[in-house]
């Protein structure tokens, strides 16, 4: 999905908790782990959140909403994931996390798809060749699943 896609179902559910903004930081790391789902599910999962939790839902509820939406809804997800994952280096997310340094990433050199996130915009930008010539290694559970 893209970034404003994702931050609305997050603003959503920061709301209708009353909770405080997320920071950056937790932001980040909120779009590393669900930035890579269509939008539609995304959406689907926060309506399902809102309508069924008492609570501000943890990212392991999230993860059961995400299988349960594949279980419910396979030739959709068949769809998106053709459709969805535009560039197969980042998996749409816009990023490349680094092997050895968790939550370090750079942004994809490979697509656009980061300079749709502020949140990530101080961040460098580098091609999978860029980062092996720089001696880094890629963080091997990449979503996009090439590494
Ligand atoms: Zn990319």
């Amino acid at each position: 999905m893209r970034f404003d896609e994702f931050e609305n179902g997050l603003s959503r559910m920061v709301s209708w908790w009353n909770r405080k903004p997320l920071t950056d930081e937790q932001v980040k790391i909120w779009f590393r782990k669900f930035g890579s789902l269509p939008a539609v599910a995304w959406t689907d999962m926060i309506e399902g959140v809102t309508n069924e939790c008492r609570y501000f839902p943890t990212p392991k509820d999230l993860d059961d909403r995400w299988y349960k939406w594949r279980q419910d809804n396979p030739s959709l997800w068949a769809r998106e994931a053709r459709r969805n994952i535009s560039c197969v280096i980042c998996a749409g997310s816009g990023m490349i996390f680094l092997w050895g340094a968790p939550g370090t990433f750079v942004r994809c050199g490979h697509c656009g798809n980061s300079d749709a996130i502020p949140a990530i915009a101080d961040a460098m930008k580098m091609t999978v060749d860029q980062i092996t010539e720089h001696g880094w290694r890629l963080d091997p559970c990449q979503a996009g699943g090439l590494v």
